[in-house]
């Protein structure tokens, strides 16, 4: 018999969901190869030559031996097929090619093709065993529980019936959270859940608690779900991490466990680029056990497959000169791409009203396309005109919905509150894409605190700041800081500082104190960095310094706004909703400096 002999096997399986479903299970390829009992791998020498276009020098130890290979980047077009060749330097299989493909039909039919080629006499003998038998099983006993899992989307949590063994340490820890999170009057089965996913969940999901997924998965509200995460940190259940992502592969180049730790400079290996982080897109956070609880040992067991860069919709390598032609599914928007070995990129949109079929060819540091505009079923020529190998990456330039960003958590009251000494590395900035600055102030207090006399005036200045943090909190902003009267708060969503403004003023005038106090705003909208001022957490640049402004500019229950803000569509629609009850006009008054700036005075209507 001839050594040279390939095997090839192929496996049949059927899925009730649908091809965009069981792609999130059978390309998550990490948590495939650990559930089907693989060892994790380990990278070797970081060599230009091994490197190029995504590929990969790995090892790993199985039955006592080292298994060492080169794995050419993973192609794949989400969600019908992805394969990956792998050829090896030791042990008895030479080389393996490994093709799936999933097919619509009542859910999904998808098809494992396995081709491997023996080394040796042993790999002869060891393929039929090894893959033939032990492997086929596991493969099936893993599409079964997925098939099990009802509703399955990006991750579920639990894919093992283990659960963990704590310390008797542990397990008080774990008690005396559960005690604090119920003092703190959450929903019990809103605490058993966390607690259940910190014993039951594997160790891939646990190093990676994203607050949004667990929302998604339990079909909680996102914004509860990640305070429940904030109070268990506190509670010492949990870990936070600062996650800084790289912008092309998304990956998390680093994690720190705190945000004075942070660096705005990064480096990703795997693309080989120095990026500047912002608040709004590249930091992350997310959670993991403490380790006085449960001690994750990260490990990897796949580092090229497609669910590792889920916004990656289609990669594929082409050799000079090669032409290929995909049929894909997009959802609408925006998308890229690029190859590692090309300086530029190319942009196009994805529209219903898109045209069908479109080209695009790499050529010497340039791109031509036929068409920016297709269709969300398009057939994709992609075309190599230039002398090397290509890797092409289709991807979507949106980030993910469902990471929690550093510029979300941070414009929270209840994290600042329980993390009051979070605070950036003193001298460190980073950019802010967009965050919401709301100045308030009290008009006249001078005169307030001359009529309604000290102590009376005092404690009713008191009673206000707790008015505008309520309504602050409530509306998912944070104060950041204040000034005699003056209040400095940040925000997300642009709208929500417009009602926690109509709501403290509401407030206040319903208390019908004799003076009443008035409550002055401005709120601008726009980009800005945060830095460390006073060991807290603090923004600083012109959009700060233009909602200062407007509050000068305000009279006093009216809320000045730039017009930044008042084309904002959540605000533009919230002022539609408020039409009857609020006039909002423009303002004549100028703004040393911002002389050009259009500013908008939104007003209760006098009954
Ligand atoms: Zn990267």
């Amino acid at each position: 018999m001839n050594s040279r002999k390939e095997f090839h096997y192929v496996w049949e399986y059927d899925f009730h969901h649908p091809p965009e479903q069981v792609w999130s299970f059978v390309a998550d390829t990490n948590r495939f190869n650990m559930l089907v009992g693989l060892p994790a791998v380990e990278f070797l020498a970081d060599e230009d030559e091994i490197n190029l276009n995504n590929r990969r020098r790995l090892r790993f130890t199985r039955l006592g031996q080292q298994i060492e290979w080169e794995e050419e980047p993973f192609e794949w077009v989400r969600p019908s097929r992805y394969g990956v060749v792998r050829r090896y330097l030791r042990g008895p299989v030479a080389e393996m090619r490994v093709q799936v493909t999933l097919t619509p039909r009542d859910g999904t039919h998808l098809v494992y093709e396995l081709t491997a080629r023996p080394r040796n006499l042993l790999g002869r003998l060891a393929i039929p065993a090894q893959i033939g038998v032990i492997s086929k099983r596991q493969f099936k006993r893993a599409f079964e529980l997925y098939n099990r899992s009802q509703n399955y989307e990006e991750s579920s949590l639990v894919h093992t019936q283990e659960i963990f063994n704590f310390t008797p340490e542990a397990e008080a820890r774990i008690e005396r959270t559960r005690g604090e999170l119920t003092a703190r009057k959450i929903d019990a089965k809103f605490i058993e859940r966390l607690i259940e996913t910190v014993k039951r969940a594997d160790e891939i999901t646990l190093a990676r608690l994203r607050p949004r997924v667990l929302a998604d998965e339990w079909q909680t509200d996102r914004r509860a779900t990640l305070e429940l995460c904030l109070y268990a940190t506190r509670a010492g259940l949990l870990e936070l991490r600062w996650e800084l992502l790289c912008p092309l592969c998304r990956g998390a180049n680093e994690s720190h466990e705190t945000l004075g730790e942070v660096n705005s400079q990064v480096h990703c290996d795997s693309c080989r680029i120095d990026y500047t982080i912002d608040f709004d897109r590249s930091v992350e956070i997310t959670f993991r056990p403490n380790p006085a609880i449960r001690k994750i040992e990260l490990q990897q067991f796949c580092t090229g497959g497609p669910e590792v860069t889920p916004h990656i919709i289609a990669q594929q390598l082409l050799r000079a000169g090669e032409r290929r032609t995909l049929n894909m599914q997009l959802e609408t928007g925006s998308y890229r791409i690029r190859s590692p070995q090309m300086a530029a990129d190319t942009f196009l949109t994805i529209e219903e009203s898109g045209t069908k079929e479109a080209t695009f060819a790499a050529e010497d540091n340039r791109w031509t396309t036929s068409e920016s505009v297709i269709s969300t079923s398009p057939i994709v020529t992609l075309i190599n005109e230039t002398a090397s190998e290509q890797l092409f990456i289709f991807e979507r330039t949106r980030w993910s919905d469902r990471a929690t960003t550093a510029s979300e958590v941070t414009s929270l009251q209840i994290f600042r509150d329980l993390f009051s000494r979070e605070a950036l590395r003193p001298g460190e900035q980073i950019r802010v894409g967009q965050i919401t600055i709301l100045f308030t102030d009290l008009r006249d207090s001078t005169r307030y605190y001359r009529e309604a006399g000290d102590a009376p005036a005092f404690g009713k200045v008191m009673t206000h700041f707790d008015v505008l943090r309520a309504c602050i909190a409530e509306h998912d902003g944070a104060i950041i800081k204040t000034i005699g009267d003056a209040v400095m708060a940040v925000f997300q969503n642009p709208a929500q500082s417009l009602s926690a403004v109509i709501a403290a003023q509401e407030r206040l005038a319903a208390a019908r104190e004799a003076p009443p106090l008035k409550l002055k705003a401005g709120i601008h909208t726009g980009a800005c960095i945060a830095v460390t001022l006073n060991d807290r957490l603090d923004y600083f640049g012109s959009t700060v310094n233009f909602a200062a402004r407007l509050v000068g500019v305000s009279e006093g229950d009216d809320i000045i706004i730039s017009e930044a803000m008042k084309d904002d569509p959540a605000v533009a629609a919230l002022i539609e909703t408020l039409d009857e009850k609020f006039s909002i006009a423009p303002c004549r008054a100028a703004l040393k400096g911002f002389e050009q700036c259009e500013i908008w005075s939104v007003k209760r209507k006098v009954e």
